[in-house]
């Protein structure tokens, strides 16, 4: 809210002609309604409306580090599983937000803790974070859940999964959908190799949200893997551990009344 008392909107949108026609008319149409709308990116705004595809919201939420502000989503893209307004649905969505016909659904990122032999960092995620071997080299991962060794993994990788990423890469790789409703992590294979010499879950492990799960590379060739959390890659040389849990960040992703999770599904996927 500024201080005449109107509420602030950010607007963010990817470069294409249609997000960017789209992103003009949204912003003209909260103008003429009563609200400001930012030229430059306001941490205390009260929405952020993002144009483009799923993939343009997730680049949001990574530029922005993940923002405590609402967060609708206009399709521009491909698919649009994440964001919600189709463009002929603008003028209901305005009218509607206006109305404050809306709910807010939270959502806790999945967050890495990256420890080198030197010093740690933190990634987060909305879809899921990938543990796998840099310059396609198979690699060997101690997987372990709240401190006990489950697993040493031999494959591709290991992708770990939000219920909202459940929908994106981890259902390309055989994970299940998860409903929104329930707080978990999915920890699923890539390519595990299963014969004498390597033994590998060969299907997802679904976790607590308060489990903390460890991943231990053990090093055969070089000492390189590569960790990517919602499609950016993070390289960092002598990682020795990976940890990972549920963030207690949230995000905000403003739904309109009547959303419902599984009829997305259905329109989407089937
Ligand atoms: P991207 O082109 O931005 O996204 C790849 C596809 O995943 C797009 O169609 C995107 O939708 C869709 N998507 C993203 N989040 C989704 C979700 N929660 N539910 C359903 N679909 C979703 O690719 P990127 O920049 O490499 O990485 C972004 C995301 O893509 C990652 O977080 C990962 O989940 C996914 N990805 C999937 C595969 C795979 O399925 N083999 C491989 C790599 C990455 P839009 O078309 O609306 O953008």
């Amino acid at each position: 809210m500024n201080t005449n008392g109107n509420k602030v909107i950010n607007i963010i949108h990817n470069n294409a002609k249609f997000s960017i026609d789209t992103a003009s008319y949204v912003k003209k149409k909260f103008i003429q309604m009563g609200y400001e709308v930012t030229d430059v990116f306001d941490f205390t705004a009260d929405l952020v409306v993002c144009i483009g595809g799923d993939g343009s919201l997730l680049r949001m939420l990574h530029t922005y580090q993940f923002p405590d502000i609402p967060v609708v989503g206009i399709n521009t893209g491909h698919l649009g599983f994440l964001v919600e307004i189709n463009p002929d649905e603008i003028d209901d969505f305005l009218d509607r937000y206006h109305a404050g016909e809306y709910f807010i659904e939270e959502i806790n990122p999945i967050e890495a803790v990256i420890c080198t032999r030197t010093d740690c960092i933190n990634a987060f995620a909305l879809n899921e974070i990938v543990i796998k071997g840099d310059l396609s080299r198979t690699v060997h991962l101690d997987l372990s859940v709240n401190d006990q060794l489950i697993q040493r993994f031999s494959g591709d990788g290991i992708l770990c999964a939000t219920s909202t990423g459940s929908t994106a890469y981890n259902y390309s790789i055989g994970g299940s959908i998860v409903d929104p409703s329930l707080q978990v992590i999915q920890v699923s294979p890539l390519a595990p190799i299963n014969t004498n010499a390597y033994r590998s879950f060969t299907s997802s492990v679904i976790l607590p949200s308060n489990a903390t799960i460890k991943v231990n590379p053990e090093y055969r060739f070089e000492d390189s893997i590569v960790i990517v959390s919602d499609g950016m890659e993070h390289r960092h040389n002598g990682i020795v551990e990976v940890s990972l849990k549920l963030s207690s960040l949230n995000i905000k992703m403003l739904r309109l009344k009547g959303f419902e999770f599984w009829s997305k599904v259905k329109e989407k996927f089937l």
